[in-house]
């Protein structure tokens, strides 16, 4: 069932919302090649815990830490550690939700390592403006099968494939809410979101098969089968009359 938000409701979202952009900002900012993966969650859990917000992520069906952190062909769920370290060409993938008030808010950003080469830099690009493109169509009645498509007929363009195993999801008091929302679809078709829906729209955009796999040894990080990078971007959305705002704002 999907969960209307009141305007009170929103002012609460938007405040867990800029708590989660905050941290994902400082772990974007102390990435470079070198710091463990352990070091920015670190980074991420102070900053949330310092505005007096819970990281939505530890402990969550039992995930171990506060950020998900994904490195090259690591799609999403990346579990930090001190043995991990970032290196120069890596993209890395940091996902982030705060929780404060009642309420969630989640997003997350890929970001290149030093410098990388021009095609994980396009990998990037392409997967933040995929988001856009679904921003851009937004608003009260929006289809779900119309948000997929954006993203979808976006990056095929490209030659690359949106993950079709995870979605993005309605988000509130609860983490995750109804509905999912795939990163693939057909226009015109599928429920329609209305004005006080909040969603967290999450494309996760692969440069090869759009095939992923769920380690065995930890149950949580997942691969693309090919071995090639993935990126993700994710902000939380307040669905209004003419378009969306985003609540990830810092
Ligand atoms: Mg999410």
């Amino acid at each position: 069932m999907m969960i209307i938000k009141s305007d009170s409701d929103i002012r609460l979202m938007r405040k867990a919302g800029a708590i989660a952009a905050g941290a994902l900002q400082a772990a974007g900012e102390a990435v470079r090649p070198g710091i463990s993966t352990k070091e920015l969650d670190r980074i991420v859990e102070s900053y949330i815990r310092s505005h007096g917000a819970i990281p939505s992520f530890k402990g969550y069906g039992g995930f171990p830490a506060s950020a998900c952190i994904s490195i090259n062909h690591v799609v999403i769920h990346g579990i930090p550690s001190e043995k991990i370290l970032l290196k120069e060409g890596d993209i890395v993938s940091v996902d982030v939700g705060a929780y404060i008030g009642g309420f969630h808010g989640d997003n997350a950003n890929t970001f290149p390592v030093g410098n990388v080469s021009p095609e994980a830099m396009k990998l990037i690009e392409v997967t933040r403006e995929s988001l856009h493109q679904a921003e851009l169509i937004l608003k009260a009645n929006v289809r779900l099968g119309d948000i997929g498509n954006a993203i979808e007929s976006y990056v095929t363009q490209f030659g690359y494939t949106p993950v079709k195993d995870f979605v993005g999801h309605g988000i509130g008091r609860a983490l995750h809410e109804d509905p999912n929302v795939p990163n693939f679809g057909r226009a015109g078709h599928g429920l329609r979101l209305p004005k006080g829906a909040t969603v967290a729209i999450e494309p996760m955009i692969n440069m090869g098969t759009d095939q992923v796999l769920i380690s065995n040894e930890d149950g949580w990080t997942v691969t693309t089968v090919d071995g090639k990078l993935s990126a993700h971007y994710e902000n939380t959305y307040f669905i209004d009359e003419n378009c969306a705002h985003i609540l990830t704002q810092v």
